[in-house]
């Protein structure tokens, strides 16, 4: 069975941790604790094929170089995970993408999905659709909006960013 990790990151409480548990062991995390990181393992059946899928799920160093640094090593994947309700957590997206660039570098292209949490509080959203379309047909990279809470579109950003780690 082949292996691949990949590492979940974003500004502090935008989701990460919610999205993840969400896919590991479907349920919805209500509380917020920023400073919790945990690795996570699943086998995965993804167009017929089993894999194990390692997930880290990092907690709020965004500003620490140092550590994001790392992170992006020792990743094969990237899920990039803003929060719909807040605007300025996608600037930390953009930050981070042109890190894991610099970082990895190379000819092969690096699998990442993007993703913008909380598609389920309308009322609080900032984002608009047709903004970040915008941004991430520029920046060539999938794209979900993902409910946690209310599980939308969570499997689709693991399935995209394992078919693309199979691809390398
Ligand atoms: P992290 O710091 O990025 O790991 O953020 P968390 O996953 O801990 O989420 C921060 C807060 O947002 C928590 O209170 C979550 O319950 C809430 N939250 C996360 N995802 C969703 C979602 O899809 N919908 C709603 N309504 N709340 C969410
Ligand atoms: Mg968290």
């Amino acid at each position: 069975m082949r292996e691949f990790n990949a590492v979940v990151l974003g500004a502090g409480g935008v989701g990460k941790s919610a999205l993840t548990c969400r896919f590991i062991r479907n349920v919805f995390l209500e509380g917020y604790d920023p400073t919790i990181e945990e690795a996570y393992r699943r086998i995965v059946e993804i167009d017929g094929q089993m894999s194990q899928l390692e997930i880290l799920d990092t907690a709020g160093a965004e500003q620490f170089t140092a550590i994001n640094e790392f992170y992006i090593k020792s990743g094969m994947g990237f899920i990039l995970v803003f929060s719909l309700t807040q605007e300025s957590t996608l600037r930390e997206v953009d930050n981070l993408r042109q890190q894991i660039y610099r970082i990895k570098g190379g000819p092969d292209p690096i699998p990442i999905v993007v993703v913008g949490t909380k598609s389920d509080l309308t009322a609080e959203r900032e984002v608009q659709r047709a903004t970040i379309e915008k941004l991430v047909n520029h920046w060539g990279l999938p794209f979900y909006e993902t409910s946690a809470k209310k599980n939308w579109h969570v499997t689709d950003v693991f399935e995209n960013l394992v078919r693309q780690m199979r691809e390398r």
